[in-house]
Parts: C-alpha cells; sequence; structure tokens
C-alpha cells in the first residue's frame, strides 16, 4: 500500500490539459496528409494507390476536377510515397460537423498527357445544404447538452482498431470524467450515440433500435473512417456503409483509428464545449 502510494505520488499528474493547451502528439504520430494543391502536378499516381478512393478525379473538356475525400482516407500514407505535393502529417483534430466539411475539391486544366496544366479553382470544401431550421435545432441541442454528457457506444461493426483508442478517455491520461463526460451502458440514459465501424447489414437493426430508445436531444458522431463513410469496407453485401446512410450525423470524426485527442476534439465539438484559440 505505501509503495502504490509513493509510486502515485512519484508519478504526479500526467491528466493532458488538452483542449485549454494544444494536443501533446508525437511527430510519428500518422495523421491526415497535406496536399500541396497548387504545385500538384498529376493526381493520377496518388489515386492510383488509394486503396479507399479518398483522392479521386473527374476529367471533362481537357479540365480535371480534383477530390481529397478526409472521410474516406486511412492515414496510410501511400499517397506521400507515391506522389511528393502531399505529405503526411500528425495533425489529428480533423473533425467536421458537416460531411461536405471533410470533401476537398479543386480544378485544373490539362496538359496533351494528362498532367496538370494550371489550377483553375482553388480547394475548397464542398458546402452542402443544411436549412435554417436544422441548423437552429442543432445549436439548441448542443447547448442542452453542454454540460453532463452521457455517451452510448455501438460498435456497428468495427475491426475494434477504434475501441481500442475509445477505452483510452477513460485513462488517467485523458481523464475523459472531467468534463463531466461518461459512457453509459444503456441508451435510455445516453445523450449521444458514438458509432464505430462500418455499419453491417447484421447491426443495422440494432444501431437504429438503440438510437430510437434515447431519449431526445440527442447527438450521434460517426467515428473513423469506416463510420464517415464506410471506409476501407465501402457498401457491398455486408455493410451499409457510412453511419450516414442509417442516422442522422452531428458530428465526423475522420482517422483510422482516431486517436484519443482527435475523438476527444470531435465530442467537445458536438457539445460546443471547445475554448476558442487565438
Ligand atoms: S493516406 Fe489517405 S489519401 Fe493517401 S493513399 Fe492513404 S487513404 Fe488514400
Amino acid at each position: 500500500m505505501f509503495n502504490l502510494l509513493r509510486e502515485s505520488l512519484r508519478a504526479g499528474i500526467v491528466t493532458t490539459s488538452y483542449p485549454a493547451t494544444p494536443a501533446a502528439v508525437s511527430p510519428h504520430t500518422r495523421g491526415r496528409p497535406e496536399i500541396d494543391w497548387s504545385g500538384w502536378r498529376d493526381v493520377r499516381p496518388a489515386a492510383a494507390v488509394c486503396p479507399t478512393g479518398a483522392i479521386s478525379h473527374v476529367d471533362h473538356d481537357g479540365r480535371r476536377t480534383v477530390q481529397f475525400d478526409l472521410g474516406k482516407c486511412i492515414f496510410c500514407g501511400l499517397c506521400a510515397e507515391a506522389d511528393t505535393s502531399i505529405r503526411m502529417t500528425n495533425i489529428c483534430e480533423c473533425a467536421a460537423r458537416s460531411r461536405g466539411d471533410l470533401i476537398t475539391e479543386a480544378g485544373y486544366t490539362l496538359k496533351p498527357d494528362g498532367a496538370h496544366d494550371r489550377m483553375i479553382s482553388p480547394p475548397s470544401s464542398r458546402t452542402l445544404p443544411l436549412d435554417d431550421v436544422a441548423r437552429e435545432i442543432q445549436a439548441r441541442t448542443r447547448k442542452l447538452l453542454g454540460r453532463s454528457l452521457h455517451i452510448r457506444e455501438v460498435d456497428a461493426g468495427s475491426c475494434n482498431g477504434c475501441e481500442v483508442e475509445i477505452v483510452n478517455l477513460n485513462s488517467p491520461v485523458y481523464d475523459l470524467e472531467r468534463f463531466g463526460i461518461h459512457f453509459v451502458a444503456s441508451p435510455r440514459h445516453a445523450d449521444m450515440l458514438l458509432v464505430t465501424g462500418p455499419v453491417t447489414r447484421n447491426m443495422e437493426l440494432a444501431l437504429k433500435k438503440t438510437y430510437d430508445a434515447m431519449p431526445a436531444p440527442r447527438l450521434v458522431v460517426a467515428v473513423g473512417a469506416c463510420g464517415c463513410s464506410g471506409g476501407i469496407f465501402g457498401e457491398n453485401y455486408a455493410t451499409r456503409g457510412a453511419v450516414d446512410a442509417i442516422l442522422p450525423v452531428d458530428v465526423y470524426i475522420p482517422g483510422c483509428p482516431p486517436n484519443p485527442h482527435a475523438l476527444l476534439h470531435g465530442i467537445l465539438l458536438a457539445i460546443d464545449r471547445l475554448p476558442e484559440r487565438t
């Protein structure tokens, strides 16, 4: 007992002060890719190796629309190996309230060999329409749930990579409970549904029933590339793909898997609890 106490005192405070201070992540952490859009000479080598179709292009009348979908990206780094215009970063705070905010598009004119000639439309995210009533309801829900929050997690078909990271949220380092946020066993006690994995057809009904059992107002957070887009699995005979094919999603957290900082960022974003940074 004495040894345990001595060890605790020796270790001191291990809990991160995130989000009051920036996320302290290792330089070796695999985060989102960064693209040099203006200097990008040819999307085709990167698109050819991307296993999820996160990088894609459409050619029409001598022009090319290039798309990067962070919601599909598994941070594998193959594109960066194939193309010097792309580099991997350790940036993990990538969550977004709209699926469209994860998609960036740019336009180029083409040379005869199919390489990019010049950029004709700069990179911008795809704004998806959200009517005023829906926006008002979302804002009110976030305000109502801005204090104590109860989360029910559902694995709708994940490989359990996301679960390993979610478990870490309750460790002394991340200590989710310091925000008044708790995981609960029953959807009847939950304010937020955290969904991992592509939604398998076997789990579709269970996911819907879990959502229906939650009292309003309720939030849904899609976790990882699979939750955001279906990820490496996409939509097939066994899965329905992204969570938003089944339920209305309030926040998307990209990554494969998203690390605890990324999860914390997404959860706090969903309830408007991130401090303003200057
Ligand atoms: S890091 Fe993302 S964009 Fe690049 S190849 Fe992997 S999945 Fe595709």
